[in-house]
């Protein structure tokens, strides 16, 4: 117990998983806390509270402790107990943190888990700053630095995190003071602020995670790559707000509770847990780089040409496991024979994928696949394929890992190991002809070891110098010297067997563990062929179309379909819609019927750019893409609700945001904007923000769906506003009803009309209600704004409900002071006052 509490005195955070044999035990406070997490019996010895879990199972265990939002101290054994006199040293050889994981069992597959390091600098004024970023993924060996020098809104630093969407954060310096209100709305996030330090932020941030490696003991500090940039739209990235990130369902669906297909699920045909990190990552980074973008859609082209060998590739990729968290285990000391095994199948895979790759830059012309280095580790597969056994072993302790032909010490054990066994097999036989005895067995159990077993008809025949050890319900167990001799020397061999397999597995992994870049750099090429031909295949199935990049600030997509929609409609069941933004036409103003199309026709569009931008081809009949820097959206309502805002609030922040951040290359995306709040309000405040927009010299591009029919006005009084519409068809039902079609078809001009009763109708609204409201909007209509009460059971008589409150000018006239006009200003009033009301 002071050896637990030497430890625990250092780890006073964590819960301290201390290893005894095959159990990590918890004592006091963290047994009080674990017990109920891990769901494991609280007990007690000599009033010490503890629990405890076996030591083989742990990761699982560990992953409870981390959801639960607390980290783990994993102390071990440092000393064989059997060869030690007194008590084995033990050591906190490892903290686990959700930022630091590197267990296979543990990690999503096909995502980064990030650790994210932060430094924000206050500057004047509100929801502005500067900062540096540091995102580490521990168990690839990936890192990104950036920084932003002056002054941005808080809302860039959002947007990243949205797109890294860290597991853990260190908030270094004054960060929680500068921006609390940001990281206070993260959900799932360990959040652990680091002491102030002088110099610049953009070492702090690097610093800060390499320290906080070494503090976690993990080591793996040094297989961190050096920093690659971090995506930004000054460094070639197009940017996508947070808001875009979600309304789009890009990689989440909106609502988890009934997940939907995302783009990403869409797109993400990668056999290879590589190709499906890289084809997330330049989902949320898609380029700007023209060069880049036109590489990318150059190579899906040559594996959309090629199917027959998209599909023997395809094959080959099934065969090639997670290289690259495969290699950082290895330098962590933590990979299994299995994961080695399954490493050096991997690598004997890629000659076959370069050929195949040298096939296609012939056939198609484009030299780029050349450049695809899958690299011939050679000393590495021969290692691998002469010193790992042809069958492997889960766990080390199970032996078996090491080929025959390596040791000769490993060998000369295992031929007597052999001899051992053989021996014993032969003592039965012997025995049996000896005594006479035909059921004798020789077996095995922990207690006792060997033994031979005599069933109870047989005791008689039983020879005296046996020794007898245990009496069973139908027969006696009994051992002799000699087996007793030769068990000695078989659990002497299997021991020093198991021993030496565990230095020379060590020595191996030392092996593996150097050729960490090497097996980086094979990664990194493996998960961007695996994406393009992923590309190729979703192009194939959805029958997208290249689209072109250009410097305009074009926008043409023809006869266009949003892609999730269609796939869930089915093939054929989607109306596709043309789409011009330009020079001419700035902002377009879409009104129509609810449930007509309009939000659709938005999403679309902005998919279709993200897509070409990524790399991916888009499901037009042709598009023309003027390279976008970034994409705002302002979607409908959010759940922050939960998180203290209010829902205009929200919508409010994000017309802010994009009203200060976008640039003549931005794309945005207005649905509804001004619902959130009074009528009056929200269409004083929509028509501001076209007009906003339409006096930034030829910018953003704007896609703006609303119900305010008074918007489309705009186009009468503004250069680049044009009106189009969603289509729908009315027609008298047999029933006499109204009958609307909606038809999916957006045409220039504005709609006439808006059918918010019919899909009231539609949605189950009682029949009654939905009757009522088609007398009011009749009367509204007719431009009576002052509503007769109608309703049956409540009716108070006769009185009026007054729509839109009463006209100013009966207040005026109630405080008029009529004993103090002269006949002429009384008769001046009358007239300015009738002025007024027409
Ligand atoms: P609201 O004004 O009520 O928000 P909306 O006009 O934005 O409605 P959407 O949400 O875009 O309407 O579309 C409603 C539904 O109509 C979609 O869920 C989809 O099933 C279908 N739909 C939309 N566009 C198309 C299309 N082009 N072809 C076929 N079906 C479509």
């Amino acid at each position: 117990m002071q050896q637990y509490l030497r430890l625990k005195e250092k780890h006073p955070e964590e819960i301290l998983f201390f290893r005894l044999g095959d159990f990590y035990e918890m004592f006091y406070d963290d047994a009080i806390k674990a017990s109920p997490i891990l769901e494991v019996v609280l007990t007690q010895r000599q009033s010490v509270p503890m629990c405890g879990i076996p030591y083989h199972a742990a990761a699982t265990y560990v992953a409870k402790i981390l959801k639960a939002g607390l980290s783990v101290a994993i102390a071990e054994q440092m000393e064989d107990p059997k060869k030690t006199k007194g008590m084995v040293k033990r050591e906190v050889v490892r903290v686990i943190t959700p930022g630091t994981l590197v267990e296979s069992e543990l990690l999503p597959a096909r995502a980064n888990n990030f650790l994210v390091a932060i430094e924000a600098l206050a500057s004047g004024k509100a929801g502005l700053g500067r900062w540096a970023l540091a995102a580490a993924d521990i168990s690839t060996g990936q890192q990104w630095l950036g920084e932003e020098e002056k002054d941005v809104q808080w809302n860039a630093l959002r947007a990243q995190l949205a797109a890294l969407n860290p597991s853990e954060i260190l908030l270094v310096g004054d960060t929680v003071k500068v921006m609390g209100d940001v990281f206070g709305k993260l959900s799932n996030v360990r959040l652990e602020p680091l002491p102030p330090q002088a110099s610049n932020p953009r070492d702090h941030v690097v610093k800060a995670i390499q320290q906080f490696l070494k503090r976690h003991h993990t080591h793996l500090e040094k297989s961190l790559g050096a920093p690659e940039p971090l995506p930004t739209t000054a460094a070639g990235t197009l940017f996508l707000s947070e808001a875009a990130i979600r309304h789009l369902e890009l990689v989440e669906p909106l609502d988890p509770l009934d997940p939907g297909p995302t783009l990403l699920s869409l797109l993400d045909r990668t056999p290879t847990p590589m190709g499906g990190r890289l084809m997330r990552w330049w989902l949320l980074h898609p380029s700007t780089e023209k060069q880049v973008i036109a590489e990318r859609h150059e190579q899906v082209e040559g594996f959309l040409q090629h199917p027959d060998l998209r599909e023997t590739l395809r094959q080959l990729l099934k065969q090639v496991s997670d290289i690259e968290r495969i290699s950082i285990r290895a330098q962590a000391n933590l990979v299994s024979p299995r994961e080695l095994g399954a490493l050096r199948h991997s690598l004997s895979e890629l000659p076959k994928i370069k050929t195949l790759l040298k096939s296609l830059t012939e056939r198609t012309l484009i030299e780029s696949y050349a450049g695809f280095d899958l690299g011939s580790p050679g000393a590495l597969m021969q290692a691998l394929n002469t010193q790992l056994a042809l069958e492997l072993p889960a766990k080390l302790d199970e032996g078996g890992v090491i080929s025959d032909g390596i040791s000769q010490e490993l060998d000369e054990l295992r031929a007597l190991r052999r001899g051992g066994k053989q021996w014993i097999a032969e003592l039965e036989a012997k025995e049996r002809e000896r005594t006479g005895i035909g059921s004798l067995k020789v077996g095995y159990n922990d207690v006792f070891g060997y033994y031979l077993e005599v069933s109870k008809s047989n005791l008689s025949k039983v020879p005296p110098e046996w020794i007898r050890k245990q009496t069973l319900a139908n027969g006696e167990r009994y051992i002799t010297p000699d087996l007793k001799e030769q068990e000695e020397k078989l659990l002497n061999a299997e021991e020093r067997i198991l021993e030496l397999e565990k230095k020379l597995f060590g020595d191996l992994v030392h092996e593996v563990a150097a050729f960490g870049p090497t097996l980086a750099d094979i990664a990194g090429a493996v998960a961007r062929v695996d994406v393009l031909a992923s590309l190729a295949e979703a192009a194939a199935q959805y029958h997208w179309v290249r689209p072109a990049i250009e410097d305009s600030i074009e926008l043409s997509i023809k006869q266009g379909r949003h892609p999730v929609v269609e796939k869930q409609l089915g093939r054929g069941r989607f109306i596709p819609n043309d789409m011009a933004l330009g020079e001419g036409t700035q902002i377009l103003i879409i009104t129509g019927p609810n449930m007509a199309g309009k939000s659709t026709y938005l999403r679309q569009a902005a998919l279709i750019v993200i897509m070409a931008q990524m790399g991916s081809f888009v499901p037009a009949e042709s598009a023309v893409i003027g390279w976008v820097d970034k994409i705002f959206t302002r979607i409908g309502a959010t759940d922050r609700l939960s998180k203290g805002e209010s829902t205009f609030m929200v919508e409010m922040r994000e017309v802010a945001s994009l009203l200060v951040n976008s640039t003549p290359r931005s794309l945005l995306i207005l649905d509804e904007v001004g619902r959130g709040t009074s009528t009056y309000d929200g269409i004083s405040i929509a028509w501001a923000v076209v007009e906003h927009l339409t006096k930034m010299p030829m910018g953003p591009r704007t896609l703006f769906a609303t119900h305010y029919f008074e918007l489309t006005q705009l186009t009468d009084r503004l250069f680049g506003v044009a009106n189009a519409h969603a289509t729908a068809k009315e027609w008298p039902g047999p029933d006499g009803q109204r009958h609307v079609v909606f038809l999916y078809q957006i045409r220039p001009g504005p709609a006439d009309r808006s059918y918010g009763l019919h899909v009231a109708e539609m949605a189950g609204v009682p029949e009654a209600c939905v009757k009522r409201a088609r007398e009011i909007l009749g009367q509204l209509e007719s431009g009576n704004h002052k509503l007769n009460a109608v309703s049956p059971s409540k009716e108070k008589g006769t009185g009026q409900l007054d729509l839109f409150g009463e006209h100013p000018v009966v207040e005026e006239l109630r405080r008029l002071d009529v004993d103090g006009l002269t006949p002429i200003e009384a008769l001046n009033k009358l007239a300015e006052m009738k002025e007024k009301l027409s």
